[in-house]
């Protein structure tokens, strides 16, 4: 007999993501598909027979970033004729846009948000198994999992649920399971995720689960440490949401609640739904809950019609609030929403940037004086690696604050909890030393 022949090397994909979490975890559920299927994942693209860009078009910069992508690899087929692309996501969206395929040429596949469906059947990869099995969970120690899909709220400068279609919700069943064999695969905090999570349920026979139904079922498997839901929506935060946030330990503290203006008319313009009077109501009814709450928030500026004095009214409102994180926008007018097609984007680009400078530089310092209260203090920090170059571990509280302690590479840490004292703080991060060899 003759030597046993290698097997045939695995064939290679990469996959590039940009924008929300959402998106993160379609491409990880993407990617357990392809590793199914017989492929590997590969971090040198260069590598790739295979590269999916997973897209997002919910900002004019996030968009121009997916352009520059695409030009490179127009580049690199005509070098390379056999590479095989895909295009994935917000840019594609539920409803693909006829002239895709002659706008982007050289793209093989386009897949609509979620769904990866087309190009498995072009590898010809085998069904989807059953999830328990499915999931290969490429290391770290965090998962996101989308419960609610889509958006149907149609908040007047939003293209999302232009892309990703009516709002719906994921049966329970579906979510424990893929939550179980995240878990048993080496995930130690989960986050669920919807364009408006706590809407969770709402669309499914008798109303139930609702978000907190299913928050205390995931709770409960056995070797998840934490658990975390986004993005929240002040209309839907029910007194059953926030029971669960209060008494369920797994259950981080931290709300994200996106308040996007701090100016009533700006708000009602936007179709928010609520008034800022309301927001404070809930913000404060949040922290009377749980007194640890990080409370974190989205901000657009420069809103078509704000004026100076509208921006002011946020700024003074986020002094009011110190929320410990704000996810700050400039106003960019989206294909197809209500703004773009009916209000003029009539702030000036270099207003918008001071705004936007403004209201950053309000909450750095909310955030510095956060962090310095904490000096001092012990907080957890659950590992999910390593700053080689100050030999540090990193990882994250429960708040969701960045965390740096000290001690040597051996041994791995990561996915592990280590209670931390807190020896200084910068407005971005807390370091320390470990005070305990606290659980694994
Ligand atoms: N449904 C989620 C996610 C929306 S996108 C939510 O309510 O937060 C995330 C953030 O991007 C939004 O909260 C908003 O602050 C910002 N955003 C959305 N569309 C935008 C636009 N056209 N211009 C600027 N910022 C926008």
């Amino acid at each position: 007999m003759g030597p046993i022949p290698a097997p045939a090397p695995a064939r290679r994909y990469a996959i590039w993501t940009i924008g929300c979490q959402m998106n993160e975890a379609d491409s990880r559920r993407l990617a357990e598909r392809l590793d199914a299927a017989g492929w590997r994942p590969t971090s040198h693209e260069d590598e790739a027979e295979l590269v999916i860009l997973n897209t997002c078009v919910v900002r004019q910069p996030a968009e121009d970033k997916v352009y520059g992508r695409l030009n490179q690899l127009r580049r690199r087929k005509q070098r390379q004729p056999e590479l095989m692309l895909a295009l994935m996501g917000c840019l594609v969206g539920v409803h693909p846009a006829a002239d895709l395929a002659r706008r982007f040429p050289f793209v093989d596949v386009f897949l609509s948000p979620s769904d990866p469906e087309p190009l498995l059947d072009l590898l010809g990869a085998p069904p989807a198994a059953e999830p328990e099995s499915a999931v290969v969970f490429h290391g770290g120690v965090r998962a996101n999992v989308p419960v609610v899909l889509g958006c149907s709220h149609a908040c007047t400068y939003c293209v999302i649920p232009y892309r990703r279609g009516p709002e719906h919700s994921r049966p329970p069943e579906d979510v424990l399971r893929e939550a179980r064999a995240l878990v048993a695969a080496g995930a130690r905090e989960l986050t669920l995720l919807g364009q408006i999570v706590d809407r969770y349920g709402m669309d499914l026979p008798g109303r139930r689960p609702d978000l907190a139904d299913l928050l205390r079922q995931v709770a409960e498997i056995p070797g998840l440490y934490r658990l975390r839901f986004l993005t929240s929506h002040p209309g839907y935060f029910s007194d059953r949401l926030l029971d669960a946030l209060a008494t369920v330990p797994k259950i981080c503290p931290v709300v994200e609640l996106p308040v996007q203006a701090g100016n009533d008319e700006v708000l009602a313009r936007m179709r928010r739904g609520y008034r800022t009077a309301e927001y404070e109501a809930l913000a404060a009814k949040l922290r009377a809950a749980r007194a640890d709450l990080a409370l974190h928030t989205d901000v657009i500026v420069g809103f078509p019609g704000e004026t100076r004095d509208q921006f002011l009214d946020t700024l003074a409102l986020i002094r009011r609030l110190r929320p410990d994180k704000v996810h700050l926008a400039k106003y960019s007018p989206r294909p197809q929403t209500y703004a773009a097609r009916r209000l003029a984007d009539d702030v000036p680009p270099e207003e918008k940037e001071w705004r936007r400078l403004t209201l950053d530089a309000a909450q750095v310092e909310i955030q510095t004086e956060k962090n310095a209260a904490r000096v001092g203090a012990d907080v957890e920090a659950l590992v999910d690696g390593r700053d080689a170059k100050h030999g540090r571990w990193r990882g994250r509280t429960e708040r969701d604050t960045l965390v740096f302690f000290d001690g040597p590479e051996n041994p791995d840490l990561v996915g592990a909890r280590r209670q931390v004292r807190v020896r200084s703080a910068s407005p971005f991060a807390l370091v320390g030393e470990p005070i305990s060899a606290s659980s694994p």
